[in-house]
């Protein structure tokens, strides 16, 4: 049977690194270096390796990932490995969730542990994403899985994923939804297929047509917090260069009745979600009165999250903005998560 032609686009982060002189990691390995040091691949597909860049991924941009998902739109493989750093991976995998939908796997993987450390999990994610990839479910699939994250033997919605530990191999979860599919003994095993509506309806809404960066702010709302950066951004000059806002707010969707507000004021000025900080979960709608409450924000022109992590929320919001949707759509796109 001939193997699947996989193509892995590198970015750089901890998977790519090598040490410098003093010892320090530094980025510095390409797609090249990283397939090479996997033999096993060559078992499982036909690599094409390239190097997009060598960029820690806690300073890739918006603008980066819709220039990657022009390469992955224009890859004639019959699937796609991105590495890249891990600590923008949960938002990364998101926004390509929601530019991509080509029918083919997607994958997006990189590594906690570098290579000078014992047991670096690099080369392993890198395997088992090509695997996944490479998978016929996952190949007949592709469509309804959407964009997935692959790390420690385990795949993951895009929409769903979170990085929950700074160092730890198992770092990365869906805590709302579990796994997509775990890999064992090299076998894909399926366990679940997500539920894609929210996301389909989101790109319907949004189109094909991207303009250029929407810088949104995100506000963690938290103990005696003040008022005082929404009123910065509210009143600023060019609201400080944002277009929109996300809030953090608290449990079902409350905010310090101090900041309420301003709060207001600022969904009459900017796009504002508000986002669970809780970290997901459908926010309440109809449960709490009192001008902090869900109910009184809504009404006051809020938009509401529902189930996204703030950090999702943020990337969908960007993502609205440069489609060009007005409030009133993007309240709609949102509406759809819950
Ligand atoms: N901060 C770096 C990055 O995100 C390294 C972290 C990692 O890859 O795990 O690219």
């Amino acid at each position: 049977m001939m193997k699947p032609l996989i193509h892995v686009l590198a970015l750089g982060g901890t998977i790519a690194t090598r040490p410098d002189p003093t010892g320090a990691m530094q980025m510095g390995l390409g797609a090249d270096d990283l397939t090479a040091a996997v033999p096993k691949l060559g078992n499982v597909a036909d690599i094409r390796a390239e190097t997009v860049s060598r960029v820690g991924s806690h300073s890739l941009a918006f603008d980066d990932i819709h220039a990657l998902a022009g390469k992955i739109r224009a890859s004639v493989a019959d699937g796609v490995v991105v590495t890249q750093g891990t600590d923008t991976l949960e938002e990364t995998s998101f926004l390509l969730d929601l530019l991509l939908d080509l029918g083919k796997p997607v994958i997006v993987t990189g590594a906690m542990r570098n290579p000078a450390l014992a047991s670096p999990d690099g080369p392993g994610n890198l395997l088992g994403a090509v695997r996944v990839a490479a998978n016929p479910w996952m190949r007949a699939h592709a469509r309804e899985l959407g964009v997935v994250v692959v790390m420690l033997d385990a795949v993951f919605a895009a929409a769903d994923v979170l990085k929950t530990h700074p160092t730890r191999i198992d770092a990365f979860a869906a805590p709302q939804t579990g796994p997509l599919a775990v890999l064992v003994e090299g076998r894909v095993v399926p366990m679940s297929l997500p539920v894609r509506d929210a996301v389909e309806s989101a790109r319907n809404l949004m189109g094909h047509h991207f303009g250029p960066a929407q810088p949104v702010a995100l506000l963690w709302s938290s103990l005696d917090e003040s008022d005082a950066l929404m009123r910065a951004i509210a009143e600023g000059q060019g609201h400080l260069g944002y277009r929109g806002v996300v809030m953090g707010a608290m449990g079902g969707g409350h905010l310090p009745e101090r900041t309420v507000a301003s709060a207001r004021a600022l969904a009459t000025r900017l796009p504002t979600v508000v986002s669970p900080r809780a970290g997901g979960g459908p926010l309440l709608r109809n449960t709490y009165g009192g001008g902090s409450s869900e109910i009184a924000l809504r009404k006051a022109g809020l938009i509401w999250g529902g189930r996204l992590h703030p950090l999702k929320a943020r990337v969908l919001l960007e993502t609205c903005l440069r489609a060009g949707l007005a409030r009133d759509t993007i309240a709609q796109v949102f509406d759809a998560f819950g």
